[in-house]
């Protein structure tokens, strides 16, 4: 197809941003470990790394919660100091506490450090059996607003009311991203997602910055054979399952664009296998998209392989491409020619010893 080609798992590319790139030496990560299996799964990835002698240091930080002084948690400054001075971050899942005065950590993380596109490639795994095979979707999401813009307040007793926020500046930088990704990655189609039936000025907005960008795009897109499309939502979700080859690169709003990831992940055989990257103006952050899976956490039942690939979209972040083919390249010989897999992709092999089998074919 010429898409993605050369990459044997995930299509877990992301051109970075000029920000990523050219440092000399062994190079500073951000390292949190998280909640639940994130210790675990962490873990794995750093002995990966250790085996291929990555030129990666890692500096751990603890995300736990701390209570700010309007009595709201938040980020401890030790992990803002830290990701302000290495801008890359690798991350495990964090726990989001139900309740009044929590604010989701994830949100503060994205808003911080604006951490405005997200981006999930979605791709068959060899040897992982789906209903499809060969599915090869990535989504690209807006980061920042949306309905997830975290402005919630209770009108009167009894009615509360969450702002879907959608600016034309979030929007214009997550459309550059994404056009530029799909012209540089040869990839085939761009879909736009939207309600514009029911949400006429908000996802009317989204849309029109779509279309000015694919407008600025035009040559680049033609030269390259990238077309562009807009298509609701909800036949997005019909097309998706009935054939997912129907789509290429989806770009959406910010709770279309979880869903419908999520809906791409169950496509390829689970959570176990998705990875993500959370692209800002002067730094990522790279983390499963899975959380902290409670039901398993502290059995060395999780499978690793989620963080792993998103620790290969880190490594081209970086500009440390054979790293991350290396272990692309282990995972399917571990999965496809091994059949050494995870209790969820229907195997008996705990995260530690997949994580050893993996390091045997690096
Ligand atoms: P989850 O992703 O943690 O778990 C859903 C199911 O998938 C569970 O059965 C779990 O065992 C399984 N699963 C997930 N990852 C797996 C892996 N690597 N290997 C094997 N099985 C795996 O979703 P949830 O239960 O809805 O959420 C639990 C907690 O995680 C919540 O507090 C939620 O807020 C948080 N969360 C955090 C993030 C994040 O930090 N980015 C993302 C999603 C959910």
């Amino acid at each position: 197809s010429g898409k993605n080609e050369g990459a044997g798992a995930g299509g877990t590319k992301a051109p970075p941003p000029p920000t990523g790139k050219g440092s000399k030496g062994p190079r500073l990560i951000t390292l949190m470990p998280g909640d639940g299996i994130g210790p675990e799964i962490s873990m794995a990835v750093l002995e990966v790394l250790d085996a291929m002698k990555a030129p990666l240091i890692f500096e751990p930080v603890d995300v736990t919660p701390v209570m700010n002084s309007n009595g709201q948690t938040t980020i401890p400054d030790a992990v803002i100091e830290s990701m302000n001075r290495t801008k890359v971050g690798l991350k495990g899942p964090l726990m989001t506490p139900v309740g009044t005065g929590f604010r989701s950590l994830n949100l503060t993380l994205r808003q911080l450090f604006n951490l405005y596109a997200n981006i999930r490639p979605c791709k068959s795994l060899p040897g992982v059996e789906t209903v499809y095979g060969d599915v090869d979707v990535v989504t690209i999401r807006e980061n920042t607003e949306g309905e997830y813009s975290g402005l919630e307040h209770t009108l009167v007793n009894g009615v509360v009311q969450s702002i879907k926020l959608i600016t034309r500046s979030a929007s214009m930088r997550v459309a550059e991203y994404c056009f530029k990704y799909a012209i540089e990655m040869k990839r085939k189609q761009i879909t736009a997602v939207h309600e514009i039936n029911s949400m006429r000025m908000s996802d009317g907005l989204f849309i029109r910055c779509m279309r000015d960008t694919a407008k600025k795009y035009e040559k680049e897109m033609t030269a390259a054979g990238v077309k562009y499309e807009e298509v609701t939502l909800k036949t997005v979700c019909l097309k998706i399952v009935e054939d997912p080859k129907r789509f290429d690169v989806l770009i959406l709003p910010n709770l279309y664009g979880d869903i419908i990831s999520d809906t791409c992940a169950g496509l390829i055989g689970g959570l176990g296998l998705t990875p993500s990257g959370n692209i800002g103006t002067s730094g990522a952050i790279f983390e499963s998209v899975h959380g902290t899976a409670p039901d398993i956490a502290g059995k060395d039942l999780a499978n690793p392989t989620a963080l792993l690939l998103s620790t290969v979209m880190l490594l081209h972040y970086v500009d440390l491409p054979t790293y991350a083919d290396a272990i692309e390249k282990a995972i399917v010989k571990t999965v496809k020619d091994d059949n050494v897999r995870t209790i969820d992709l229907g195997g008996n092999a705990k995260c530690s010893e997949y994580t050893q089998a993996l390091i045997k074919n690096l």
